[in-house]
């Protein structure tokens, strides 16, 4: 029988969850309140993950990056990657879009802070 067992990272308490498959039914115990067993579910079923990162600039300066919301863990890696190969903004700014639709995961990679080349 498939079980997982995790922490519930929805809250600050960080509940440990068990999760497993019991007559085709995903069953999550050890949560404090109805987040951890959608958490719990989640996890087990199709784990999500938001991408952070920073892209360099060829100026030596860095955009720190986000996906607008989270993606499919398996496609972490696929989703570094496109942003390290991504072409460089000429002037970027807080707030652009980098790629739109990384990946076929329906999320875009934000601009979340522009840093210049240190002096
Ligand atoms: S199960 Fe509820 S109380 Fe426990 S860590 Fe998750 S969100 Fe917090």
């Amino acid at each position: 029988m498939k079980e997982l067992q995790t922490i519930c990272i929805r809250c600050p308490i960080g509940c440990h969850l068990t999760v497993k498959e019991v007559n085709g039914e995903v069953v999550v115990s050890g949560n404090s309140c109805p987040r951890g067993a959608e958490y719990g579910k989640q996890e087990f079923t199709c784990p999500m993950r938001t991408v952070t990162t920073i892209f360099n600039r060829k100026n030596g300066g860095t955009l720190a990056v986000r996906t607008s919301t989270d993606v499919e863990k398996s496609k972490y890696f696929e989703v570094l990657s496109a942003i390290k190969s991504a072409p460089e903004p000429t002037n970027p700014h807080f707030g652009d879009t980098l790629i739109k639709n990384v990946c076929s995961t329906g999320a875009d990679i934000i601009i979340t802070e522009v840093n210049g080349p240190e002096l």
